[in-house]
């Protein structure tokens, strides 16, 4: 490892060995991983380890591993996540007026949601640096994606999570995984600031964001989509921002492939947020330089985060990648989440951002009606499903689709039916 890659930092010149303690420069500022030389591997290696069922490597992270971190087999420890399938739907390229729309779906991972990808390269990277435990704070999804891979490769987990502020689909998950799960007064940044200080006080390895290893594993959203387009790359890449590591690491994905030599352009990022937890939104669409941390609210609680840490590694992406940041509106997510539920695909709120973020962006222009656009859905529909029967019991919304109470009576039942069949 010590001759394949280092930690840099993201504002100075101060470089660090992988295998150093902290997550943060002595100024202050993120890490991130660089590589000593130039990876070595091929399509054709990758697309050989696609269909050998029999390694590792079959994962949607592990094949493409020369791209990020190069373990041998044994210090892999993965539940063969990624291998996400990227979908057309007339329904959305309608609704979005986008016609070459390609949609990846990465609710498909093992836990339900692209913090698999993550995972897996990090707490690998914990048992190679001999952590005995890994912690977290999350809005759902980084918790039920530890606890799952903590639970599959033997490490104690202690998730903090924002008490009465996540879904039950994943607090569940958590919870049945076995995780030691803390209900912790306040929102997903109290949670943060907490777990940091814990995980340096006692030994724990921390699985947020911030880690750069996380960030190394969630790049591979990129890589297997370009491997699903035969390495022909989109006008524009969409997806929800929250903490911001997902986009930091498609960007350096991105940035890294070019500069390999391996895909000869950019794609045009954009970042869609919820109008109740803006604080980039505000921070790019201003003249300020720094970000303003806020109180968030939203019902989309995957972004549901006031002060995203990877703030400055996602401004050099949307940057360099004369990329767009928006945001959308309670109704417009629920909206499109109506949509995309109904497209047959389905996803939680917070992924649906991506699709209502894109609607917006088409009608401003912004995003042309030929463009290649493809949008991540980051979350699978059951993740929320409070959210997904309070949609459909309002019925002042038009595509309302309630439960029909009937008895049980043949006559009445044929009744309906006959109505419905129209
Ligand atoms: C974590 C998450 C996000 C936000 O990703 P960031 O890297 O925090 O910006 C969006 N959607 C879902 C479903 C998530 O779990
Ligand atoms: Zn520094």
């Amino acid at each position: 490892m010590s001759k394949k890659i280092r930690l840099d930092c993201i504002s100075c010149d101060k470089t660090y060995s992988y295998d150093y303690k902290s997550f943060f420069c002595d100024c202050g500022d993120l890490l991130k991983v660089s590589f000593l030389k130039k990876p070595n591997l091929s399509k054709e290696q990758i697309n050989a380890r696609s269909t050998n069922f029999s390694s590792k490597c079959q994962s949607g992270v592990w094949r493409f591993k020369e791209w990020h971190l190069d373990l041998d087999e044994s210090s892999i420890c993965t539940r063969l996540e990624g291998n996400t399938n990227l979908y057309q739907s007339d329904l959305l390229s309608k609704y979005t007026r986008v016609a070459n729309l390609r949609i990846k779906h990465e609710g498909e991972n093992p836990s339900g949601s692209f913090k698999d990808r993550g995972m897996t390269t990090a707490i690998s990277m914990a048992k190679l640096l001999g952590y005995k435990a890994v912690a977290c704070a999350s809005t759902g999804n980084t918790s039920a994606s530890m606890a799952s891979y903590a639970a599959s490769c033997g490490l104690k987990a202690f998730v903090f999570i924002p008490d009465g502020k996540i879904s039950f689909g994943k607090l569940s998950q958590s919870l049945a995984y076995g995780a030691h799960t803390l209900q912790i007064q306040g929102n997903f940044d109290d949670a943060l600031t907490l777990v940091q200080d814990l995980c340096q006080k006692k030994g724990i390895y921390l699985l947020n964001s911030l880690n750069p290893y996380r960030i190394e594993g969630q790049k591979t959203i990129f890589f297997e989509l370009m491997q699903q387009l035969n390495f022909e790359v989109p006008d524009w890449i969409i997806l929800p921002g929250g903490n911001l590591g997902n986009v930091s690491a498609l960007g350096k994905a991105a940035f890294e492939l070019k500069e390999w030599g391996i895909i000869d352009k950019i794609p045009r990022f954009a970042v869609v947020q919820a109008k109740g937890a803006n604080p980039f939104y505000l921070l790019m669409s201003t003249e300020s330089d720094s970000l303003t941390p806020m109180i968030p609210e939203t019902m989309a609680s995957a972004i549901r985060i006031g002060n995203p840490v990877s703030w400055k590694k996602a401004q050099k992406v949307i940057l360099n990648s004369n990329g767009y940041v928006t945001q959308v509106t309670e109704q417009e997510i629920m909206d499109a989440k109506t949509m995309v539920d109904r497209s047959g695909i389905g996803a939680e709120p917070a992924s649906c951002c991506s699709i209502a973020g894109l609607k917006k962006l088409q009608s401003q222009g912004i995003i042309k009606t030929n463009e290649s656009v493809v949008a991540i859905l980051t979350g699978h529909v059951l993740k929320d499903p409070d959210n997904n029967v309070k949609i459909h019991t309002d019925v002042n919304s038009d595509l309302c689709n309630n439960a029909v109470k009937l008895s049980n009576d043949m006559g009445e039942i044929e009744g309906v039916i006959d109505g419905l069949l129209g």
